[in-house]
């Protein structure tokens, strides 16, 4: 259907950065709180009230920054971006324009074809958030929550550079894993403190100029972006064909129907008349303090995914699932610092741990078993004192529990048996018990193996060391 068109697709992302405080006034930016219990002169747009930058979210945005390979702007100027709504008491929404913070960024994605594609960050600019209406069911009127006011935002807008709609869930999805890594903000797309509008046109193949775009505001998951941009590209396509035009517009998509409709012809920048603020400084970042907080920034998920597989020996798949969350590699490291041997802590972390975790739903960081005491545990499937499936049942009781793998392992008597003269007294009453199979076996049949195997192991509760098993069951077996 789309194949005479091409698709163009830019992202304006905005995302709600962490911090304790607003962006311009010491008011708490905690969530939930008693409506208009958060505010003061300054977030309620009180005349002469002055606002004053909070350095964390400089801090913030520069951070995020450098982690999508922008430029930092040594000054950049706060404006005024003037439009009315009763959510925004002053009149205007202090912003950034022509001088924004960061600039020329980038950040590569991978293609469905296997390859890297790299995805132009036209800037990232610091803003306020506006309050929030409340409106009543009854029809009888509104209003206003400003609690939300000047909260802190980043403004992070893409080039036109995605071609479909998984090109922009891939770059959607990167840069929503960097900044939960900076730990600038919580990612949470359903309550809006990561949220994208999505700019999408179509232009026939070979066609040089963009087409004119739709803007699609308000989706608030991966998958709606999708369902968006696609509904969206038909209707585009169906349009043209029809012999008409593609008007410029903001339009909303709609979960229910997986449609778009149009709220408002969109408005130019000139609409905004967007002067510099008289009531904030130039905002000036010297050449130390951007060194500091690259000194400082955390390793990014690319570079860890890399890193485990180079350096760790971890397969693909295993660095993926690892660093798919800060919070999951930190643990799965926390365990590697105590126990050397990767591939095995990688395998419990990636099973046991995250079955449990899956199972209760808790998150890695309210995990019953600490990343210490899985590491004790691990040191006894090393040394041979419980096998990997004993290992299991001390992992469910320490989950319950406190205590330590060695404690458990001591106390329900799970050791392994070593000793080969335990053994090879199982073996002798198996052996006894079963002749049919004896004979069966010495006539060739040595698919019997595994059923001898298998009882002495019962027989011992899982206890015996598997290696001396099978070693002293063919020596005993050949007669
Ligand atoms: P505005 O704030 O008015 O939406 P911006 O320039 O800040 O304008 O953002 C425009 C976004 O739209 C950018 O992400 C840009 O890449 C994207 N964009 C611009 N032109 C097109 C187009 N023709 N088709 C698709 N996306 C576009
Ligand atoms: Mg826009
Ligand atoms: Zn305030």
């Amino acid at each position: 259907m789309s194949s005479r068109y091409e698709v163009v697709i830019g992202l304006e992302v905005h995302v709600q950065l962490l911090t304790q405080t607003k962006i311009f006034c010491g008011c708490s930016t905690r969530f939930g709180s008693n409506p208009n219990s958060q505010t003061c002169p300054v977030c309620l747009g009180l005349p002469g009230a002055l606002p004053v930058l909070n350095r964390q979210v400089a801090e913030y945005a520069i951070m995020t920054g450098l982690a999508t390979n922008c430029g930092i702007a040594p000054r950049s100027i706060f404006a005024r971006k003037n439009y009315f709504y009763p959510d925004l008491p002053k009149g205007y929404q202090i912003s950034q324009f022509e001088l924004p913070i960061c600039e020329h960024g980038w950040l590569d994605i991978a293609t469905e074809e296997g390859g890297e594609k790299r995805i132009g960050i036209t800037r990232i600019h610091m803003e306020e958030d506006a309050g929030k209406l409340l409106h009543s069911d009854d029809g009888s009127g509104s209003q206003v929550d400003l609690n939300r006011a000047c909260t802190p935002l980043l403004e992070v807008v893409s080039e036109p550079d995605m071609r479909s709609a998984d090109e922009a869930i891939a770059y959607l999805k990167k840069l929503h894993e960097i900044v939960k890594y900076l730990g600038v903000c919580d990612g949470n797309l359903e309550e809006g403190s990561f949220r994208c509008d999505a700019n999408v046109s179509i232009r026939p193949w070979g066609q040089k100029e963009f087409g004119t775009r739709a803007e699609l505001k308000n989706i608030n998951s991966f998958r709606f972006i999708k369902q968006a941009i696609e509904y969206e590209v038909e209707r585009q396509i169906e349009v043209i064909e029809d012999g008409g035009r593609v008007v410029q517009e903001t339009r909303l998509f709609n979960a229910d129907t997986g449609m778009t409709r149009s709220m408002r012809g969109k408005e130019e920048a000139h609409d905004y008349r967007y002067f510099p603020d008289p009531d904030l400084v130039p905002l000036v970042v010297s050449n130390d303090w951007i060194e500091t907080v690259k000194q400082d920034l955390p390793e990014l998920p690319e570079a860890k995914r890399t890193r485990y597989q180079q350096d760790l020996g971890l397969s693909d798949y295993d660095a993926e699932v690892l660093c798919a969350e800060r919070e999951l590699a930190d643990y799965f490291e926390a365990c590697l610092a105590l126990h050397s041997n990767a591939k095995l802590c990688a395998n419990w972390v990636m099973g046991e741990v995250t079955r449990g975790l899956n199972t209760d739903s808790i998150a890695i960081t309210d995990c019953p078993v600490s990343a210490e005491r899985l590491a004790g545990l691990l040191k006894r499937i090393d040394d041979s004192t419980i096998s990997n499936k004993i290992a299991k049942t001390v992992f469910d009781a320490m989950w319950g529990s406190d205590q330590a793998a060695d404690a458990i392992i001591e106390e329900k008597g799970l050791k392994q048996v070593t000793d080969t003269g335990a053994i090879e007294a199982i073996i002798d009453e198996i052996i006894a018990a079963n002749m049919g199979q004896v004979e069966e076996y010495r006539g060739g049949k040595e698919k019997v193996f595994g059923f001898f195997v298998g009882q002495v192991m019962k027989a011992s509760k899982g206890k015996a060391n598997p290696a001396a098993v099978n070693e002293l069951l063919k020596k005993k077996l050949q007669g």
